[in-house]
């Protein structure tokens, strides 16, 4: 059978970009590719490529304090938030460009509109028209989700940060994983008054526990008021609400329109920007505050509805993503999926190794399973955290280990008498002597969690860790100078 493409990818995102480039460019495919938004995808155009811009304009202040207390006559003034986003906005496009020029250039053919599925060799375009291939991939991506509640459509998510007309005078944050810490850091460092609302015991559930003990810590020294155990129940616009004064971010959002989908149902994201603020809330705990906006940053859900897949006998997941095995194909030989559709890992570098494995194990004649072990990961929040491997938690439970671990304050602050603290954690296997897992809270962890990264991922043991000579004098000269276990189990 003669197919319009030999491959035919939905959406422009990190893996889909990755997998149609290297399918076209190396494996000789004539591929086309359908993005519904903006090229990039959520990495670049909603998430990690802005939100790191925003990291690093929210550490200016406390830059402009440590300057002072060195001895510099130095204040830092207000933030121009207008300026900023308008200076995001350049980079996005000029970004966007990038990619669309990457795919031309390795001649793929580029449909700026929906895609959905027809048949197992058939996507139906939102023009009405139909195009056949013989592979397609799904690298549709996530998208925020709201908890199901009234109301729940005055709450931000994450899309909308970037847009805001105006920063909120403050803003409570819902969620204690990736994107509510990196969130109640980046606005708090830019003079947001920040609230979080976590239900659990500890934020960052799933990584190691003294990490996140250390990162919690550090978060309400900084000024973030972090509740833990408390959620939201009930939310409404506080237009009258005695508490509270009109300001200048209600202005420039408008007030939110009426609780017309208090239905109860999981509300849509609502457009970017959209107006959010002032809310009246009432949390687990019995107590009412109004917020100028809420941030919901209550997980991701992969982006499967509307796409067709169930009518064609894909086979789901409990959270809608799609099924596939180690090479990234799903129950329907024809149709594959990589990135955070498949709800694997939902990391940009990894869905950019599923959709090269995948071009190189259909396209390129290597077949190539993506290998989804050990894999190093950042959290940006102030100070970040560098994770990679088992946490002690986990590792307590399948092997015998000695734990190593140091938490100080580090020359640069403490010589200004500030309360920052860093902790570097080697989990070793007593038997193998292997590296099962490093967890560093810095200044720079992500940076330093790469690089230690390689050892580990190399199978480094502590005593080559030991035969390394420090570098010094430095704060991570720790993870080669760390002599005796503070625990074993
Ligand atoms: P996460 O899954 O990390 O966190 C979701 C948080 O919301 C959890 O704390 C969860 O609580 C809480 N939550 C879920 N449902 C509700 C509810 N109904 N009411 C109250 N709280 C709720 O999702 P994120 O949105 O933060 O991030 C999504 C993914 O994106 C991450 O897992 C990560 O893979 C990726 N990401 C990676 C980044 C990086 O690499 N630096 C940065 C940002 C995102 P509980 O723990 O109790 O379930």
């Amino acid at each position: 059978m003669d197919f319009d493409y030999d491959l035919f990818v939905i959406g422009g995102g990190s893996g889909g970009v990755r997998a149609a480039r290297i399918a076209a460019a190396e494996g000789k495919a004539k591929v086309a590719l359908a993005e519904e938004s903006r090229m990039g995808g959520t990495c670049v155009i909603r998430g990690c490529v802005p939100k790191k811009l925003m990291v690093f304009a929210s550490e200016y202040p406390g830059l402009v304090d440590e300057a002072a207390a060195y001895g510099w006559e130095a204040s830092a003034g207000a933030f121009d938030w207008p300026r900023f986003r308008g200076h995001l906005a350049t980079e996005l496009d000029r970004l966007e460009q990038v990619y669309r020029r990457n795919l031309e250039r390795a001649g793929v053919t580029i449909f700026d509109q929906r895609a959905t599925l027809a048949d197992p060799h058939t996507v139906r375009l939102a023009d009405g028209t139909a195009r056949t291939a013989k592979h397609i991939l799904i690298a549709a991506g996530g998208r925020p989700v709201r908890p199901s509640m009234p109301n729940a459509h005055l709450g931000m998510v994450s899309d909308d940060i970037f847009a805001m007309p105006s920063l909120p005078k403050s803003i409570l944050i819902v969620g204690g994983g990736y994107i509510a810490c990196e969130f109640a850091c980046i606005l708090n460092g830019l003079g947001v008054e920040v609230t979080q609302y976590y239900r659990g015991a500890q934020i960052l559930r799933g990584f190691d526990d003294e990490a996140r003990g250390l990162i919690a810590e550090m978060m309400r020294a900084q000024g973030i008021d972090l509740h833990l155990g408390t959620n939201l129940v009930e939310m409404a616009p506080a237009e009258g609400h005695p508490e509270r004064q009109p300001t200048e971010f209600d202005a420039a959002m408008g007030m939110p329109a009426s609780d017309s989908d208090a239905a109860g149902h999981a509300a849509p994201a609502a457009p970017r920007g959209a107006p959010s603020g002032p809310i009246w809330v009432k949390a687990t705990n019995g107590s009412e505050r109004v917020f100028d906006a809420v941030l919901f940053a209550t997980g991701r859900a992969p982006n499967t509805p509307g796409l067709g897949l169930e009518d064609l006998g894909v086979r789901l997941g409990r959270n809608g993503q799609v099924v596939v095995d180690a090479y990234s194909q799903s129950s329907v030989p024809s149709i594959f999926a990589v990135g955070d559709v498949t709800d694997r890992i939902n990391l940009t570098p990894v869905a950019i190794r599923e959709g090269h494995a995948f071009a190189d194990t259909i396209f390129g004649g290597r077949k190539t399973a993506v290998d989804h072990d050990l894999v190093p990961s950042a959290v940006f929040t102030q100070p970040e955290l560098g994770t990679i491997g088992l946490t002690e938690e986990q590792a307590r439970e399948a092997h015998r280990i000695e734990v190593y671990c140091t938490s100080f304050r580090p020359m640069r602050t403490a010589f200004i008498d500030r309360p920052e603290r860093v902790l570097f954690k080697l989990i070793v296997e007593a038997d193998t002597r292997r590296v099962l897992g490093c967890h560093i809270v810095a200044p720079g962890a992500g940076e330093l969690i790469q690089m230690i990264g390689v050892a580990v991922k190399m199978g480094a043991t502590k005593e080559d860790l030991d035969r390394t000579v420090a570098v010094h004098p430095t704060i991570s000269e720790e993870l080669v100078t760390m002599r005796t276990p503070v625990r074993t189990a």
